[in-house]
């Protein structure tokens, strides 16, 4: 187990090494790409963990088994606006663990390689796909029947995180992804 982070409710303390090493992973960390400082914890999936979710109006309905690969806070400009969120909580899972029930959802690609998933009925955020995860689907934490079951791990963005907005937590912040951005200090210390 490397020194780091293992989510919000077992947090260990890092020293600002620790906290500022030169980072390598990506937000969505694949099975390949797994690195850096910050610990995603264990993976595994128990087939009977199934976490379930909707959109605001049901018709489309989601689930996923196991625990997701990662959660993560954006702050980016984009995920609000698509959103109406100030942040974006998503979890990070292997596609072929996450199955959609009733009716299809639309994509909205918002840019290049990036394709959000939406209820054409309501409107509802689902999901988010980026080309650099082919392998991974991101749902939304607030599409879920039980979002306190995802615990954010990271913030990401956290440039463009709104001034107002004052988290007091001691997770990673990142200025755009974790595999290409650089560390900030976290918010307890700003
Ligand atoms: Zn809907
Ligand atoms: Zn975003």
């Amino acid at each position: 187990m490397r020194a780091g982070y293992s989510g919000i409710g077992r947090q260990r303390p890092a020293s600002f090494a620790q906290r500022h090493a030169p980072v390598e992973l990506h937000i969505a960390p694949t099975r390949r790409s797994m690195s850096g400082p910050v610990d995603f914890g264990q993976r595994g999936m128990a087939m009977t963990d199934v976490r379930r979710g909707r959109c605001l109006c049901g018709a489309v309905r989601f689930s996923a088994q196991g625990k997701p690969d990662w959660v993560g806070i954006c702050h980016c400009e984009s995920c609000r606006r698509a959103t109406g969120g100030i942040v974006t909580a998503v979890a990070g899972y292997p596609r072929e663990r996450v199955q959609f029930e009733g009716e299809q959802h639309r994509i909205y690609e918002s840019s290049p390689g990036v394709r959000r998933g939406f209820c054409a009925r309501c409107g509802s955020s689902l999901t988010y796909e980026g080309a650099r995860w082919p392998d991974d689907v991101h749902v939304l934490v607030a599409a879920f029947d039980r979002p306190e079951d995802f615990p954010p791990q990271v913030h990401v963005f956290a440039t463009e995180c709104v001034s107002w907005l004052k988290l007091r937590d001691n997770l990673p912040r990142f200025r755009t992804f974790p595999s290409e951005g650089t560390l900030l200090p976290p918010m307890s210390e700003v």
